[in-house]
């Protein structure tokens, strides 16, 4: 079958290529699933330049999202039908500890992400987990459906398992244009706070706007941290949405209330910080990790999504063989949202 992916690992995307490599067969507790849609994620970018530790079976197929139609099921498996149209959370937990006894799957110890430590979703078929799998309604378009898991994921166990968001609260989420920060205005929308956004340029701010942020800065043009606390009243907003990293951490405990909290999933532009430690006990800010999320938060998120209460923004779709020409898109910070690919010719 053919996939996406890298015989190495390179700083450089001409390792990149389409692989033909054997179709999977389903263990017993798996489904094989026929790809029709998948999307790209930032992770993609940092799997194939590799980290100290990351050891991979040669080739590795990239890709954590995908929608499609189940078409083989393993022995011990129950519940689902080939012809099937599913969705599948992206993580893969060992179900035996002692996170995962509490059903904090994304703690567990074993934890991996399909496409990152385990073959990924670039491909004709994939072999996933029956229990990772989500069904998407006969009505619901897949390359929509191949769009959220990931970042609704990661956007609904951030904003309401880690950051506790509660209706009526202020948010500011930093940065538009990615998938998780663009699908956690709209989250937030929905659990009805005042969302502030700040975004790069007038496109940006315009879809910032179109997902249903209520204020939204231009940094290009704007000290966002004054202007929040100025529009504020001298008061700061409850949470700070900031997966920016280096760049932004420390003004973002500036544009915090008194008593606020700030989350963060992600580092794009660099994971170190001098952030203010007097600002952090002075106004007793909490700082707040998340990573992906559970099986539960999953079916809550993809909840939302297929009953149509946040509306995934699809930026374009491309055929797999453009997969770089795509990644060189969002690595471009050009997408308004998620980035498809359509696998299913
Ligand atoms: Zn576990």
């Amino acid at each position: 079958m053919r996939a996406v992916g890298f015989y190495e690992h390179s700083e450089s995307l001409d390792v990149l290529q389409v692989l033909d490599v054997p179709e999977p067969t389903p263990g017993p507790d798996e489904v094989v699933v026929q790809v029709h849609y998948a999307a790209l994620n930032r992770l993609d970018d940092w799997v194939r330049r590799g980290w100290k530790g990351l050891e991979l079976t040669m080739p590795h197929i990239l890709g954590s999202d995908m929608a499609g139609e189940i078409v083989a099921l393993g022995s011990e498996v129950s519940g689902w039908e080939v012809g099937d149209r599913v969705v599948a959370n992206p993580g893969k937990w060992c179900n035996r500890c002692e996170w995962c006894e509490r059903g904090e799957h994304s703690l567990c110890v074993e934890y991996g992400i399909l496409g990152e430590h385990f073959p990924g979703v670039y491909a004709e078929y994939v072999a996933v987990p029956a229990r990772n799998l989500v069904r998407v309604p006969d009505d619901f378009p897949l390359e929509k459906a191949a769009a959220a898991p990931l970042v609704y994921l990661t956007a609904w166990r951030m904003l309401f398992t880690r950051a506790g968001l509660r209706a009526g609260e202020r948010v500011l989420v930093v940065g538009a244009g990615g998938g998780v920060n663009s699908v956690a205005i709209q989250l937030a929308k929905m659990a009805g706070a005042f969302v502030y956004v700040a975004a790069g340029g007038p496109e940006k701010v315009q879809f910032a706007r179109d997902l249903g942020a209520d204020v939204v800065y231009d940094y290009r043009e704007q000290e966002w941290w004054k202007e929040v606390y100025r529009d504020t009243g001298k008061r700061g907003v409850d949470l700070v949405v900031d997966n920016v990293g280096e760049a932004t951490f420390p003004y973002s405990l500036r544009a915090l209330a008194k008593g606020g909290r700030v989350v963060t999933v992600g580092a794009t532009t660099g994971s170190r910080s001098n952030a203010d430690i007097r600002l952090i006990f002075w106004k007793q800010i909490s700082i707040v990790g998340s990573t992906m999320g559970s099986q539960s938060e999953f079916r809550a998120a993809m909840r939302a999504v297929f009953e149509g209460r946040v509306d995934p923004p699809v930026d374009s779709i491309w055929p797999m063989e453009e997969y770089r020409q795509a990644l060189e898109r969002m690595l471009r910070g050009e997408q308004k949202g998620k980035i498809v690919l359509r696998i299913k010719g």
